[in-house]
This record gives C-alpha cells, structure tokens and sequence, in this order.
C-alpha cells in the first residue's frame, strides 16, 4: 500500500479508467488530455473511497498525495487555496463509475471564507459576486456536507428577498448578499454547535470525506441492490478550480447536446443562462434561453464551443452531453459523457455515425437496444385532437391507453363488461386491484416508483401505466382527482395516458400506429427516400443483426393469423404452439365428455370428436408456417380448467333440486369437479402426466398432427412437425408416451402412405428434468426450456400469486433487481439450464436447444441463451424483432443491458 497513488492528476488520466476515476474523473482527464480548455484538477480514486468504507478512514498516504497535487495546482493557476488576497476556489465533485442517485451533490467554491470572500471582492472587482459565492458555498456545504435541512437556508434567502420586495436572486445586491452570509453561518452554528469552517483545507477535506460517506446513503445502497452494482465499488472524488459563471453578463453557464436526444437530429441543442452559476441552468430559477442564442450573445465563446462539441464527438463517436461555464468570455468545460437519448434517437444516429464513417455497422448494433426497438414498436400518441395536458408521471410500463376514468377496481370490471374502455385511476394499488387492472385499457397512479405494486404488475402484464403522478389530488371516494390547474377529472370523463413518456391528457389524444410496426407488416418500403428515418434505420440494423446472430428466432404463436405475422415480424418457426385453447368454446362440451366418460368407448368416443377439430387446427398452423419447424406442444393444463367453476355448479344444482327437477348430468359433473380439485394445481395433474393417466389423450393429439401433416404433405406441401412433451422430470415418463406417439405415427404414415420428417421431444421445465437431462436425453431429439414454470418451480413461487402480493417489496427491498419472471435469473434457473445444455449435448450430440419461456423475447435472457449455445428461442410475435436485434448484438459481444 505505501506506494499506491491514490490521486491522479486531470493530466494522468482518460476515458477508459471510469472504474478507478469515476465516469466524471475519467471524461475529464480524457477533454483535459485533448487540449480542451478544462479547470485544471486531479481525482481520488475509489480505490481511496474504498480503504475509506473498509478502514473506517483515509489511507495514510492520502493527505500527502492531496497535498502535492493542491501545491500543483496552485502552482498552475498562481493562486493558493483560500488565499485572503486572492483566493483559489475548488468545488469538490462525487463521481463513481456508473451514475447513481443518492451521492453527494457537488460543493462549489470551496475556499471561500471570511477574510478570502474579501480578496475576491478584490480581484474580480464584484463585491456582489464575492458575497454570492460566499452564501453558495456555506448553503451547499451546510446542506451536503453537515447534513443541515435545505429548506432552512432556502427559507433564510426568501426572507431576505422578502424584505426586499423581490423574489429574484439578481435583485439582492452585496449588502444583502452579507446578509445572508450572516443568517447562513448562524443557522449552521446553530444546527452543528460549530461555526462554519473558516480553515480553507479543512473545508476540502471534510468535502472529499461526505462524498466517501455518501456511498453509504441510503439511497445509494438501495439503488445498487437493485441495479446489481458492487456495493464496495467505491465512488472517485474531483477537486477542480473553480470558474465563474456569475461574473456578470459577459458570463454564464450551459448544457448542451451534440445532437438531438429526442430525435438524433443533427443540430444545436441546450440551453444557456447568462451570470449564473453551476445547477442555475437547469434548476429553472430565471428562464434559460436556447443554446442557438449565444451566438448572439457572445460569437467567439459560441464558435469555440461548436467547434469543441465537434471534436468530442468525432473523439467519442457518439452523441455526447455537455456542462461547460463562459467566464469573462472564455469557454471552459466542466463535464462531458455519452449522453442519453429517446429509443428512436438511439436508432436513427447509429447508423448517421456509420454514414459519417465513425462507426461500423457491427458498433450501430452493439449501440442500441431491444428495449428500446420494443418501445418503438408500441403505438403511439400524435399531436393534434382537443385533448389537454394535466401532468406528467413515471414512465412505468409502456404503451398509449385511453378510456373513461374510473376510481375502483370493481367499476373497472363493471365498465368493461359493458364494454367500455377505461383507464383505472388509483392512489396507490395493492393486491385487491387485480382484477381492476386487468379489465383497464391502463392504469394511473398518483404515488409510487417504477418499483410499485401498479408498475410491477402493469409491466408483468404488459399494460399501459402511468405511476407516481403526484400533482394529481386523487379522491377515490368521491371518485374524482383534480389536476395542478384545477381541473377535475370525474368518474367516466375520458382520459388519455401515455406509458412511455409519463403524460396524463384530459380528453382522447388520437393515436396512430407505430411506423415501426408497419414496416414489419409490410406496409412501408424501408429503401423508398421518402421513407422515415427511423423505420430506414431500423431496418438497416435489422438486417446487418441477422446476418451475425447465432441463434434462431422462432415465436409462440398458437393460431394461424399469430403464426403469419409472427412470420412477417421474422419468425423461423414456431418454439411453442399450445393446443389448449383448442379445447374452449364449443369445443368444451366434448372435454366434459371426455371426463365423464364412463369405460373405454366413451372415452374413446369423446376422443374421436375432438380428433378431426384438432386436426383441422394444425392444418392451417402448418400451412402457415410452410417449410418452416412448428413445435406442438401436447395438452399442457389440468382438466378440470375446462370443466365449469365448482361454486357456479354447485349454486346451479342445488336450485334444480329445489325446483325439484336434479338433473343427472350435472350431479355427475359437480361429483367430477369436485373429484378433480387440486389445492396446487400448478403443481397437479397436468403435462405429461395428464397424458399417462387419462388414456388415449395423447394418442389423439399425435395423430391429429400426423394426419394434418400427411394431408399437407400430398397437397405439395413442407410440414415439419416437432412433438413436444410437456411436464416432463423423468425419462420414465417420456419413454412411456413415447412409445405410444412412435405407434401412432407409424400407423398414421402407413395408413396414409405417406411420411413425415418430424422430430419428438420434450420440455425442461421441471428441475428434475434439467438435473436428469442426461437420461432424458436418451428419448427426447430436443429440449425445449420452458423457463416460466422452471423458474416457478425453482424459485417455488406461484407467478400468479406473488407478482400481485409482494413482487413489489422484493424489489423496493433489493432482494432482486428485476422480477426473475421478467429477466432469466441466470445463477439459479440458468445453472439449471446449463446443466441441461451440457448434460443433453454429451448424451446426444445433434439435440436440438430452444427456450418458449417468456424469458425467449428478453433482451438479458436472450445474450444468456446465445452464452449457453441454444440453437433457438421462441418469443410472442411482437418480440420478434427484439429477439432478432439481441441475439445479433449477443453474437457481435454487445453489452447485455444498458439504455
Ligand atoms: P452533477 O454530477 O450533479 O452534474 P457536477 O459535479 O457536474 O454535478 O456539478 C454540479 C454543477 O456545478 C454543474 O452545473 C457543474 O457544471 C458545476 N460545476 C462543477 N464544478 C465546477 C467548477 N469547478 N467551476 C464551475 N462550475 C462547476
Ligand atoms: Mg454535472
Ligand atoms: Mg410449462
């Protein structure tokens, strides 16, 4: 440890050290390093904060190396910190690796005290300017660094203003500016029982410790939990010289954006407050004016800093955010990083920067998202219509809903039933609003973060919410809110709320198709000119991800217009077609049957009824998927699902035999229902297990598949049928129907004349099945993973029943960072996985992987399942396109998450 260096100097460092100096540090020392006119400075590493949270203090070593570096940048600048005559200032700045909430807020102009607040009066010939600077520091530092209530310094201002008969802060001059210096020391005297530190090099170091200690707010913790960050990463401190923004009109601060991060356009976008310092600019204190006019403003300053935004982002080659500060006409930067963008931004400048020869296509992929492709494919709200604007909330779960309002969960489903659209609107939800939710077109929340009970449970069930929308007064009981502006918005008056972005309209805001979407129908040429940036650049990173992905996209689709589009969107296959809803409907009656039957030829009789229904079915399903695999799934839930509500029965019987009149079939019914109840049906008689036990079930459906097959096969066309077997945890089981399915099959083909390639396999979704994979392996030519129930039963959480109870603590709480239904938990269901993958390969080299859990169309699960080499996944048509864009970024070694 003695001669570790814990401080680096802005000149020492560059871009690609973020995990020792912090994203800030690292950008600076890369702009410092490109000659771009930074305050000089140096950075504590975090390795610093590190020995800090560990020892309980700084390292030995530390305050020699702060010293040497401040005597540098002394040396540098001519000035010494906090000097009576002529101060140097410093702000002292967290900064960790990844951004985070919850750090210390930065501390500006450090070195100001009693006697130096005089020296700067004298050198920048602004008493008024000293003053401000003076009441700055001891607000920011009483605040950040002691700990003291904000509102109490902020409260001392507005009084100050007050006696003054003015709110603004341009208004005050030096004398009151004392003032305030005065009240200021005196609530931190009285808050602390100290005085505010007047020693220069206490003042920093004291600064440096709060920005180490606030790794530990509690905030920060809860967030890294969350966001699976290292807790003992440690976060960088910078202590940069100060520039002056509040000079007077010849200076000022800004933000700027090398392009639009709304839209990608190339152009010049920020905002700019003359005399003003640090957050001013974005704290909307005086109104900002558009970058476009420091032009006007100040020509040199202005052309200095298009032409520095231009090298940085030629240097970066992406969109880059921007702080920088005029002081006295001379442009200095303050902080760059790549900056954040909409979804359709990201899209459109990745491939600008390929036209511009900064990147390659390979680099526009790694670039975006299959989040952010998920969010343009949502529809969306346009301008225009009457509607108004009432507030705007958290972007929970994305889409565009509009519908009446409605304030509980029981009018929700009242109103739907009658077939009205409608938008639930609640404070807060809990358990009891499921059913409220399900019936809403979306919902609508006054309190709570992404992590509440109406955003987990609105995302799990892919609807529209819009939560924490905390302007809005919301009155359950008078079934009203009221808006910031007054407006009151009564049960049924119609609403329009927008998951993506927040807003809340009183009124319909007309909504039109994602472009997106109807290029993956077809309906837009993506080479025509005239074509929309976005769908042109959508498509070009399409493309160039197919050609490098590894894996294949197949779809879930049970029905033949799902299959076509997915096919549109695609698809390469069919990973999962469930045969269950082909037991509804009319098609019900002849379940019943089948469970009533009495002996074999009953049975047998229900069965053949179904046979040719089922048949017809797949038809069509292999005809749309012609020439390409479609994997049927055997009967998966348990019976009695079909058969009607046990309390609905009973009620209906016991008043037939009131009326005296019982009728036989439905005594016998109710005697079955009551038979079949199950208290963990998930857990039930359901899957392969079904098909052992009820005879002939299975039997039927494989010949179904074989005979649509055959039929297809002489009408010229390529079916290709894969059986899959459902439920499976021990190759017992599998050999069992296997055996019958072959028979099946054979007699089929004969009968027929006629054969058809087709592969027989089955699921691993029980543990079981993923830990004995060898085994089963030896009877099944493919494994398909169904990770929604293998993470069920792996986790031993029933999806239904957790994600609306307490799915949303977990989550507050940090146990998981994503809800392992949303996101494949790779150290549990994916070691089980891996398992299988490696098990099953050694016993049968050529088996065929795929996964038809939800979990298929997950941007992090699909790079998980490329890693553990799956030939396949298999998503819901509209994740299609997202599993596309993943699995290409996954080949190409993109980052698995990000935005
Ligand atoms: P954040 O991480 O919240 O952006 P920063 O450290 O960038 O915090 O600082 C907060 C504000 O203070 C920004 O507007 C920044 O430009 C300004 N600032 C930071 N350091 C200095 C400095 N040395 N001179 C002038 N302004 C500064
Ligand atoms: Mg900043
Ligand atoms: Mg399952």
């Amino acid at each position: 440890m003695a001669d570790t260096k814990w401080v680096y100097d802005f000149s020492e460092g560059s871009k690609d050290q973020k995990d020792l100096l912090g994203g800030k540090g690292a950008n600076l020392a890369e702009m410092t390093n490109l000659g771009l006119p930074v305050p000089p400075g140096f950075t504590i590493t975090t390795d610093a904060c590190r020995y800090y949270l560990e020892h309980g203090g700084t390292p030995p070593e530390l305050d020699a190396q702060v010293s040497e570096h401040l005597a540098a940048l002394e040396k540098a600048m001519g000035k010494t910190l906090g000097d009576p005559a002529d101060p140097l200032l410093v702000s002292v700045r967290s900064g960790a690796a990844a951004s985070m909430p919850g750090m210390m807020e930065t501390v500006l102009n450090v070195g100001l005290n009693d006697e130096s607040v005089q020296g700067l009066a004298a050198q920048s010939g602004s008493e008024r300017f000293a003053w401000d600077s003076y009441r700055r520091l001891i607000q920011m530092f009483g605040k950040t660094v002691l700990d003291i209530d904000g509102d109490l310094f902020e409260h001392a201002l507005d009084e100050v203003k007050a006696e003054q008969g003015t709110d603004l802060d341009l208004d005050l001059d030096a004398e009151h500016l004392e003032d305030v210096v005065g009240r200021f020391k005196a609530i931190v005297k009285d808050a602390t029982g100290e005085d505010f530190p007047q020693d220069p090099r206490e003042q920093m170091d004291m600064a440096i410790n709060a920005v180490f200690d606030s790794w530990n707010s509690d905030r920060a913790i809860i967030y890294r939990r969350r966001e699976r960050i290292p807790s003992d990463a440690g976060t960088a401190v910078n202590v940069c010289s100060m520039v002056f923004g509040n000079l007077g009109t010849d200076s000022g601060t800004g933000v700027a954006f090398t392009r639009d991060p709304g839209s990608g356009a190339q152009g010049v976008y920020g905002d700019y407050l003359q005399n003003a310092q640090g957050e001013d600019v974005v704290a909307g204190i005086r109104n900002t004016v558009p970058l476009g006019d420091l032009e006007d403003i100040d020509r040199e300053a202005y052309d200095e800093l298009m032409a520095t935004m231009s090298r940085l982002e030629s240097h970066y080659r992406d969109l880059c955010d921007i702080e920088f500060t005029i002081e006295r006409n001379k442009l200095w930067m303050l902080q760059t990083r790549v900056g954040k963008r909409t979804a359709a931004a990201a899209f459109v400048i990745a491939t600008q920067l390929v036209d511009e020869g900064l990147i390659d296509m390979d680099e526009a992929v790694r670039r975006v998202t299959g989040d952010q492709l998920a969010q343009l494919m949502f529809p969306r709200f346009i301008s225009g219509g009457d509607a108004t604007q009432l507030t705007q909330g958290m972007n929970a779960s994305p889409g565009a809903a509009v519908g009446k309002a409605v304030f509980s969960s029981e009018e929700a489903v009242t109103w739907a039933q009658r077939g009205e659209d409608v938008v639930l609107v609640r404070r807060e939800t809990n358990p009891d609003d499921l059913s409220g939710m399900i019936a809403a077109q979306g919902v609508l929340t006054s309190r709570g973060g992404k992590t509440s009970h109406a955003a987990v449970v609105a995302r799990g069930m892919g609807k529209t919410c819009v939560c924490g929308a905390e302007e809005l007064q919301v009155d359950t009981k008078a079934k009203k809110f009221t808006a910031p502006d007054g407006t009151v918005v009564s049960e049924g008056d119609v609403i329009s709320i927008d998951g993506s972005t927040g807003r809340v309209w009183l009124g319909e805001v007309p909504v039109e198709p994602s472009a997106v979407v109807r290029y993956f129908e077809g309906e837009i040429d993506p080479e025509a000119e005239d074509t929309e940036a976005i769908v042109r650049s959508v498509h070009r990173i399409l493309v160039h991800a197919d050609q490098k992905r590894q894996l294949a996209v197949r779809t879930n689709a049970d029905t033949p217009e799902d299959s076509a589009r997915a096919r549109r969107f695609g698809a390469q296959g069919i990973g999962l077609c469930r045969t269950e809803h082909m037991f509804l409907g009319d098609r019900r009656k002849l379940v019943e049957k089948l469970i009533l039957a009495d002996g074999d030829d009953e049975r047998q009789a229900a069965l053949d009824a179904l046979e040719p229904l089922q048949k017809q079915d797949f038809l069509e399903i292999f005809e749309a998927m012609d020439g390409l695999p479609v994997t049927v799934r055997l009967l998966d839930p348990p019976l009695h699902e079909f058969l009607p509500d046990l309390t609905e029965l009973s009620v209906r019987v016991a008043l037939a035999e009131e009326r005296g009149e019982p009728d036989e079939g439905s005594l016998r019914l109710l005697a079955a229902v009551r038979g079949m109840h199950e208290s963990n049906p998930m857990l039930g008689l359901r899957g392969v297990r079904l098909g052992l036990v009820v005879p002939g079930l299975f039997a039927m459906q494989v010949r179904a598949i074989a005979e649509a097959a055959c039929e297809r096969k002489k009408a010229g066309g390529n079916p290709r049928p894969e059986i899959m077997i459902p439920l499976v945890g021990a190759v017992q089981e599998l050999e069992a129907i296997r055996e019958v399915s072959v028979r099946v099959l054979n007699e089929v083909f004969e009968q027929e004349g006629c054969e058809v390639d087709g592969l027989l396999g089955t699921m691993i979704e029980v543990p079981r099945a993923a830990l004995t994979a060898g085994e089963i392996a030896g009877s099944a030519e493919f494994f398909s993973f169904g990770t929604n129930d293998l993470t069920q039963m792996t986790w031993g959480f029933s999806r239904d029943d957790v994600e609306a109870a307490f799915f949303h603590q977990y989550l507050d709480k940090g146990i998981f960072g994503i809800s392992p239904f949303e996101s494949l938990d790779r150290e549990g269901v994916g070691r089980l996985v891996e398992i299988a993958v490696q098990q099953g390969r050694e016993a049968r080299p050529d088996l065929k992987l795929g996964v038809c859990g939800e979990h298929g169309g997950d941007p992090d699960s699909v790079h998980f399942f490329h890693e553990v080499g799956l030939d396949y996944v298999s998503c819901s048509p509209f994740r299609v396109p997202v599993a596309r864009l993943e699995a290409g970024r996954a080949a190409l070694g993109g980052e698995r998450a990000g935005s």
